[in-house]
Parts: structure tokens; C-alpha cells; sequence
């Protein structure tokens, strides 16, 4: 009797199967790819240090659906064919893991991945500050404490109603080239008092230094703010800002539509400032983020 030993598997044969299972999981694990229901979900980085942009990306059957992280709901937006939902890791966020849901529009609940949030290794950046100053970031007098009210009231209102839809088509640009005098989440301390963190970064210029839009958008914000000084708060859509504060000049009004690397103000030393320089921030859904993530943004 013959015996067709061609159907088994040695165990040798299974056990390489086995580790190419594996490896490929890994591999797929390791690009942050994972699959919903038949359609691939991409997350650009699934270890990103806090103050970090995760952008995920999703078939367009998920654009009117969520992600949720961390009890926050972040949306996936049409983006030609293709779903894309921007995450932002605020730099208040305790390192460590979290769960990430995707939610589709009927409110199906998908898919979960853990994002290992690292901390970030920011510097530690001290000032001395006199009372002149001082009254300028924390105004003693009635007078002074108002008109911080209502700039905050107008930078709020500023960021508060976005596009819809994203006015740019491409990386955004460094408004200046300059040295970085403090960078992005550096921990302030004012007269050894931990103040804050840097929502932006610092980038040394002479007065007069043009600065440039760093993409396409419309200004919602043109104005001399007590501690901030001159400055610009450009809309790009999709609740992203970028800001740039202490200017000596400002070149546009609100309800300007600007082009990426239009001049839009000059560099200054105007509000709380030690010196001449440009303070750039970028934020998404009112959560500051390293600017560098939206120059390398590659949507
Ligand atoms: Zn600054």
C-alpha cells in the first residue's frame, strides 16, 4: 500500500510557514498598517513623542468617520480618494499607551491599535523678566488686564471657525531662516517660576526681516496685542492655524487670502520680547504641535 505522504506538512515546512506569519504581521504592525473591514489604514507613527501630528490615513468609505483617543474625537476628511484624519499628541498628554478607535459614520466601532506616546526630550529655557515685562505676560493694573481680556477674546475668536476645507496644496514653509533661539515645547520658567510651555518656535532675525505666510490661507487675525505684539493668525482650513507674533510691521488685514511664502509682516520686538525675533506656532483643533510635522506634511 502506498502512502501519499505529499499531502502532510513536515513540521519543519509548518514551522517556517509559521515565522514568515510572523514576520510579515510584524512588518505590517511596524508600518502601522492594519485593515478594517477590507480597507487599509495607514498611521504615520504609532511611537510618536508628545507635542507630535499623527496622521492617519483610511479609505474614503471612512471620511465622514472618527478617531477616538485618549476621550478625544478627531475626524476623517475626504482627501481625493482617500480618508485623512489628523491626530494631535498635545504636549500635556502623559506619555504612555493609548487606545485608538476608528469609528465610521454609522457609528460602528472598527478597529483598535495602541499608540505608545513617548516623552518628549524638550529643552528647559529661563528668563529673567522685570516688572515692565511682567506686567506685559501678567498685568497687575486694571487697565492693562482688560485689554489681555479681550486680546484673548480676539486670538480665541480667531481660531474659532475654520474652512472646512483646506486651502493649501502643499508642505508649508518656514516663514524665515534664522537661528532658533527656543524651540518648539522648551519648558519656560520666568524668574525660576515654571511658567508654560513654548507653543512655537523662536527664530532670530533683524528687525525689518520679511516674514512669509507658511502656506496658503485667509488671516483672521491683523492686530498689536499687548503680549504678543504685532500679530498674525492665518486659517488654512481643516482647524489648522499657523501664528506669528512680535512683528514690527504687519503687510495684511483680516480677510486677507494669503499664498504660501507671500510676505505678511516684518520681523520685530514688539509685546513680551527680549529681542528681535519671529514666534511661529502651528496648531490643529487649538492644540499647538512642532511646526516641523507641517513642513514634512505631506498630504
Ligand atoms: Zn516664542
Amino acid at each position: 500500500m502506498k502512502i501519499n505522504k505529499g499531502r502532510r506538512w513536515p513540521v519543519w515546512k509548518l514551522m517556517i510557514e509559521a515565522v514568515w506569519i510572523i514576520l510579515l504581521a510584524a512588518i505590517l504592525l511596524g508600518s502601522g498598517a492594519l485593515t478594517v473591514e477590507g480597507s487599509d489604514i495607514a498611521i504615520s507613527n504609532l511611537e510618536p513623542e508628545i507635542g507630535r501630528l499623527i496622521v492617519v490615513w483610511a479609505h474614503g468609505d471612512l471620511a465622514e468617520g472618527e478617531i477616538i483617543i485618549n476621550e478625544e474625537s478627531f475626524p476623517f476628511r475626504a482627501d481625493g480618494e482617500r480618508a485623512v484624519a489628523l491626530i494631535p499628541i498635545s504636549y500635556w498628554w502623559n506619555p504612555g499607551s493609548y487606545t485608538l478607535t476608528v469609528v465610521d459614520r454609522q457609528g460602528r466601532t472598527w478597529t483598535k491599535e495602541e499608540i505608545r506616546i513617548q516623552k518628549a526630550d524638550f529643552d528647559e529655557s529661563y528668563l529673567t523678566v522685570d516688572e515692565e515685562q511682567e506686567e506685559l505676560v501678567r498685568p497687575t493694573d486694571p487697565e492693562r488686564q482688560e485689554r489681555q481680556r479681550k486680546d484673548r477674546e480676539l486670538v480665541a475668536r480667531a481660531r474659532a471657525e475654520s474652512r472646512r476645507e483646506r486651502l493649501w496644496d502643499s508642505a508649508f514653509i518656514w516663514p524665515l531662516e534664522g537661528r532658533i533661539t527656543t524651540d518648539f515645547g522648551a519648558t519656560r520658567y520666568h524668574n525660576n517660576e515654571l511658567a508654560n510651555r513654548h507653543n512655537g518656535i523662536d527664530i532670530a532675525a533683524p528687525v525689518g526681516t520679511p516674514v512669509a505666510a507658511s502656506n496658503t490661507g485667509e488671516v483672521t487675525l491683523a492686530a498689536d496685542l499687548l503680549a504678543t505684539g504685532k500679530t498674525i493668525i492665518i486659517d488654512h482650513g481643516w482647524n489648522i492655524y499657523s501664528s506669528y507674533l512680535h512683528l514690527s510691521e504687519l503687510k495684511v488685514e483680516v480677510g486677507d487670502k494669503v499664498e504660501q511664502g507671500q510676505e505678511i509682516g516684518l520681523v520685530g520686538a514688539t509685546g513680551f520680547a527680549t529681542g528681535p525675533h519671529l514666534h511661529w506656532s502651528l496648531s490643529y483643533n487649538r492644540i499647538f504641535l512642532d511646526p516641523r510635522d507641517f513642513v514634512e506634511l505631506e498630504l
